[in-house]
């Protein structure tokens, strides 16, 4: 009971521990010290362990108005823990996280100092209101998918397939 309690009534941990997948991008502050200290808090989550984070990558921003090179650049990476927190409740410890290192939200795909997407919950599908897994543009994201395969050369997108598929027709149809 406590542990529901702590977690929030109707939102119980899962039975079995569930594989999630978490996006982590910054372009704002020291990209690199965040997104290091933010991996460590995804290892310190209750109900969770297993944390694997992918070494960062870096790219160039990506605003409503598409790429732009005058922006500054990401740091993204991708982690994979294995946890009993339910989707909903996880995604709040996100926003959490995101909270402390001064997350702040102004317009649509503006900077940041730290972003926490989750990309995928086992082979959950889930789609309310705040909340859709897998990621809805997570399979169109090279920046997602080439560190989430760096970490997991069988990652796969349910609904959308394997990670090395996608990333290899994307990669190809690149101008
Ligand atoms: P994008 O979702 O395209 O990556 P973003 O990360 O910049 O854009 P945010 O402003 O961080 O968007 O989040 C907007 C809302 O998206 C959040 O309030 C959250 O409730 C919702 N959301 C829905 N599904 C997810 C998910 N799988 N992971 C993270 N946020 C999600
Ligand atoms: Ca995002
Ligand atoms: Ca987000």
């Amino acid at each position: 009971m406590s542990v529901r309690l702590a977690h929030g009534i109707g939102d119980p941990p899962a039975d079995q521990p569930v594989d999630a997948v978490v996006a982590l991008g910054a372009n704002l502050g020291a990209r690199s010290e965040t997104l290091a200290a933010a991996a460590a808090e995804l290892g310190r989550l209750p109900l969770t362990d297993d944390v694997r984070v992918s070494a960062p990558i870096e790219t160039v921003a990506v605003t409503l108005a598409g790429e732009d090179v005058d922006a500054p650049r990401y740091l993204n990476a991708v982690a994979l823990l294995r946890t009993r927190l339910a989707p909903a409740t996880l995604l709040r410890e996100l926003h959490r996280i995101e909270a402390d290192h001064g997350r702040v939200r102004r317009e649509k795909w503006g900077d940041r100092t730290l972003d926490l997407d989750l990309i995928a919950y086992g082979d959950a599908r889930i789609d309310e209101q705040h909340l859709t897994v897998p990621h809805p543009r997570a399979h169109e994201r090279e920046f997602v998918l080439a560190p989430w395969l760096d970490i997991d050369p069988d990652a796969e997108i349910p609904g959308r397939g394997r990670v090395d598929v996608l990333l290899r027709a994307m990669r190809e149809d690149a101008p």
